[in-house]
């Protein structure tokens, strides 16, 4: 049966509309956008507030979904990733059950599709049925050990498995991964797939490749890997991905905390294709840091927004993501941000004919907002705003 609902606002994935509604078929795709006059308000259900296209979450690490709540905040990358290593003996059961608790945590916080970093192989019973829509970067780094292909055959292995399911092989960040991996990635994808890879997440990351200094090479000694054979190339480390990755892949540049606007540049001419995700509250939680977005918006970057992993996150949950970039750089407008959770997402996992707006014939799930207030012109959330997926 066909339903209208209604609402103050709708944002249709770029703008605003007021007092608009949506002709529905209860599959939840989209028959028609109604203006206000051109319909009996007595014959909508209303709902008080704003509705959005469902949440795109760009980048999180499902598998690591057992590790919540465990580790220390504000400690800095080095400390946490030496963390994450070294927590290692955990029940598959366990691993399992917080693999679909997460699941059903973002479905439930109003995400429809995920963009998500696998090392292993856990997530593929969940990704094969849940609701959500899940594009998976399977990642590989060999700590810059160049020419070892004993680090690429398990990988394969991985992404092997994830045959049938929306996929790529893809680096893990400028510091992990050496020329000759990403040769081998290169050589693995087509141009249809999606490339994701951390970026500029701390200081110490340009130091390595500026000069070699930072806690990098000491963190890899203590693996037993020696950094001896590596030669800085006196630039940030983004240039060493731009000299190693084929720019014909869509990218995805993941964090970005540390990124100059000289650096956006140089990517965006590089790439066109490239999408710049933010993880807002797993950087606080990290590095106790937010990247500048007037660095991004100055350059007209294509910005999207993701959850990172609930190791290093309270939860996954894009409007909190939203509600922490408007705390702390309160110059920028909900409408802007909302744009970067809903149709950029989509268009950064190539969804965006399904997800990220509202369009007629588009299934893109719908989500209510509500607590929010209205300053001038301006759509605001409240400090207390609660989304709840309607379809
Ligand atoms: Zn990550």
């Amino acid at each position: 049966m066909r339903r209208l609902i209604a609402s103050d606002y709708l944002f249709d994935g770029c703008r605003f509309m007021t007092n608009h509604a949506l002709l529905l078929e209860d599959t939840g795709e989209i028959i028609d956008i109604v203006p206000q006059g051109a319909f009996e308000p007595r014959d909508a259900y209303f709902y008080p507030g704003l509705i959005t296209p469902g949440f795109i979450n760009a980048h999180c690490h499902l598998e690591l979904s057992h590790l919540k709540g465990l580790f220390n905040t504000g400690t800095g990358l080095i400390p946490f990733l030496n963390d994450v290593v070294s927590q290692r003996d955990f029940a598959q059961e366990k691993i399992d059950e917080a693999i679909q608790t997460a699941d059903a945590e973002m479905w439930t916080n109003g995400i429809v599709a995920v963009g998500d970093i696998s090392n292993k192989t856990d997530t593929i019973g969940i990704k094969r049925r849940s609701n959500i829509y899940y594009y998976t970067f399977v990642e590989c780094f060999d700590f810059l050990q160049n020419g070892s292909d004993a680090f690429l055959k398990p990988y394969l292995e991985v992404y092997d498995s994830f045959t049938g399911l929306p996929r790529a092989m893809v680096p893990h960040a400028p510091y992990s991964v050496s020329p000759s991996l990403f040769e081998s990635i290169n050589s693995v994808n087509s141009s249809a797939h999606i490339i994701s890879i951390h970026n500029q997440e701390v200081n110490d990351e340009d130091q390595l490749f500026i000069s070699k200094q930072g806690g990098f090479e000491n963190f890899y000694r203590k693996f037993g890997f020696s950094l001896d054979h590596f030669i800085p190339n006196g630039k940030t480390s983004v240039h060493y991905t731009m000299e190693h990755l084929n720019p014909d892949f869509q990218l995805l540049l993941v964090h970005n905390t540390c990124m100059s606007d000289t650096d956006i540049r140089s990517v965006m001419k590089w790439n066109l294709n490239t999408f710049f995700v933010t993880c807002p509250n797993a950087n606080l939680f990290i590095e106790n840091k937010l990247p500048d977005y007037r660095h991004f918006t100055s350059c007209n970057a294509n910005l999207c927004i993701g959850t990172d992993s609930l190791s290093s996150n309270w939860n996954l949950s894009i409007l909190e993501e939203i509600k922490t970039i408007l705390k702390y750089q309160s110059y920028l407008e909900l409408g802007e941000v909302l744009q970067w959770a809903t149709s950029n997402g989509a268009k950064a996992l190539k969804v965006d004919q399904q997800f990220g707006s509202l369009k007629s014939g588009m299934k893109p799930g719908l989500n209510w907002i509500q607590d929010i207030e209205v300053a001038g012109k301006e759509v605001r959330l409240k400090e207390n705003a609660r989304v709840q997926k309607i379809i």
